[in-house]
């Protein structure tokens, strides 16, 4: 059956995009992103309609009085995400799975909406340290920014047990075919 939900959660800096794109640009697995709505700023090489879609606060705000949502969390203060409902539909209406990359909370609520439909993956990092130095190394967020992301993903990582499946992010290569292999044995069942 096509149309199925795959979620990949993690704090932070795990390395979700990185495994996400991967596989997305090995192309073997019929799967197409979900972009998500925020109302941070893009970083640098960000695109409006490619890695989000961008929102002023006044537009989130107002897809949430439209019940536009599938979920949404302010998932730093100020700072919210949401999964909406267009997206789902617009590619499972045509068959495809879809993939999202969505904080842990939001991980939790979708898997508990989809059930069966949907499988929930959790991509821990091999310490709390080393998430800190892939955040500085990656450079895309002030000092603030990344104390701010690594002091919330040790509440983040307490919620492993909750998801389908937990993958570590040590060697990029493996996680990446661990990824592979649980979403192929997924989607064929
Ligand atoms: P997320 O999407 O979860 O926030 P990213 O995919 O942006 O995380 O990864 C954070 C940073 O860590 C990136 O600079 C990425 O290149 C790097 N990274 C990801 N996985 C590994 C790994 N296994 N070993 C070393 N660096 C990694
Ligand atoms: P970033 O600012 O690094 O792109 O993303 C910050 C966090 O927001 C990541 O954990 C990412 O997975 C999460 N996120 C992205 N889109 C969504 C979404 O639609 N819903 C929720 N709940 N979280 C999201």
């Amino acid at each position: 059956m096509k149309g199925k939900i795959i979620i990949i959660s993690a704090p932070s800096g795990c390395g979700k995009s990185t495994i996400i794109n991967a596989l997305l640009e090995r192309g073997e697995i019929d799967m197409q992103f979900s972009i998500s709505a925020t109302n941070r700023p893009p970083r640098e090489g960000e695109q409006h309609g490619v890695n989000y879609y961008f929102l002023t606060d006044d537009e989130f705000r107002n897809y949430i009085s439209q019940d536009a949502f599938v979920e949404y969390e302010e998932v730093y203060p100020g700072r919210f995400y949401g999964t909406l409902k267009s997206e789902i539909s617009r590619i499972t209406d045509e068959g495809h799975n879809v993939i999202l990359d969505i904080d842990v909370k939001g991980g939790v609520n979708v898997k508990r909406m989809f059930g069966e439909k949907a499988i929930s993956i959790f991509i821990e990092p091999p310490s709390v340290e080393t998430l800190r130095q892939r955040l500085v190394n990656r450079a895309t967020d002030p000092e603030d920014a990344i104390n701010q992301r690594v002091a919330k993903a040790e509440y983040e990582i307490s919620f492993a047990p909750e998801f389908d499946v937990t993958v570590i992010n040590d060697d990029l290569q493996e996680a990446i075919s661990q990824v592979d292999s649980v979403i192929k044995g997924f989607i064929a069942s």
